[in-house]
């Protein structure tokens, strides 16, 4: 998302649900007055406080970090009614073949903030076009988004605690508009927040089994199929980052390869980022505000 589409949708963000007619008559009666729906209204209540963390400053004017920045660690409590709900919603919209989801609306306000990821039962929406998240509380999203194949617009607008995406979501090949709080994302042109520091690729020492993994340490809760090449991870996973540009925006994609081979294969990213998968840490970032 360019830089003077966010400025437009801060605004009406923090507007009125609809904004206000001119009280200043009209030149010609006849001409009804303009009302301009805030887009956003309908899918986050006015007034709701937004999700915000402490990974990394994310304000204009504010300083980026200079020290380490960790996963998001917090589990998914699958036992919450706002989990339960999600899936019953993923259920009904599966069966009637939805082109538009938009959970968020469907949940209350304590729903909302219990529903840190997306269940992996969300490759099932195949006919969902827009995938409305806005306002969100999520820390990260599953690599079974990549399956939404007919997915042509995602909006995660205003979800402050989502810093990074799956790689798999390459795999949606239709997926044209994004709709992305730039500030929000490792490596973001803005701040340069870094990335969090990857391990050296897991081998036979290490857990073989690669599910039930730490989010904290791992980004995400299991590994079991290369993010590249869709095989199965057998042995031993090479995690590392790289920015690529997905739709409208440029993103920072946690990659789970499961060899050398796959991670070469992976495209160049855009001028203006680090030009090659990394493992964060302290890895050299361009310098702020390149484009
Ligand atoms: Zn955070
Ligand atoms: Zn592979």
């Amino acid at each position: 998302m360019c830089l003077i589409a966010l400025a437009v949708v801060e605004a009406g963000a923090s507007g009125s649900r609809v904004a206000r007619p001119s009280t200043l008559p009209s030149m010609d009666e006849s001409v009804e007055p303009r009302v301009f729906r805030n887009v956003w209204a309908d899918v986050v209540p006015a007034g709701e406080p937004l999700s915000s963390c402490t990974c990394f400053e994310q304000l204009p004017g504010t300083s980026p970090v200079s020290g380490a920045v960790r996963f998001h660690p917090e589990q998914q409590d699958t036992a919450s009614p706002g989990w339960q709900h999600l899936l019953e919603l993923i259920d009904q919209a599966a069966n009637d073949h939805r082109e538009e989801f938009r959970p968020l609306t469907e949940l209350t306000e304590i729903e909302r903030s219990q529903v840190i990821t997306l269940p992996s039962d969300i490759s099932r929406l195949t006919a969902v076009r827009h995938l409305q998240l806005y306002g969100s509380h999520l820390v990260r999203l599953p690599p079974e988004v990549g399956a939404m194949r007919s997915l042509e617009k995602l909006t995660v607008y205003t979800s402050y605690r989502l810093h990074w995406f799956p790689y798999e979501l390459t795999r949606c090949a239709n997926l044209a508009e994004s709709t992305v709080s730039t500030r929000a994302l490792y490596g973001n042109f803005k701040f340069r927040p870094p990335f969090p520091a990857l391990d050296a690729p897991v081998s036979t020492d290490r857990p073989t089994a690669l599910s039930g993994l730490d989010p904290g340490t791992w980004g995400t809760t299991s590994a079991h199929e290369c993010s590249v090449c869709a095989q199965t991870v057998t042995d031993e996973v090479h995690q590392v980052w790289i920015s690529l540009v997905v739709a409208t925006d440029v993103l920072p994609l946690l990659v789970n390869a499961c060899s050398d081979a796959c991670i070469q294969a992976l495209p160049i990213p855009p001028g203006g980022y680090i030009p090659g998968p990394h493992r964060g840490g302290s890895v050299r970032q361009p310098p702020l505000a390149y484009l």
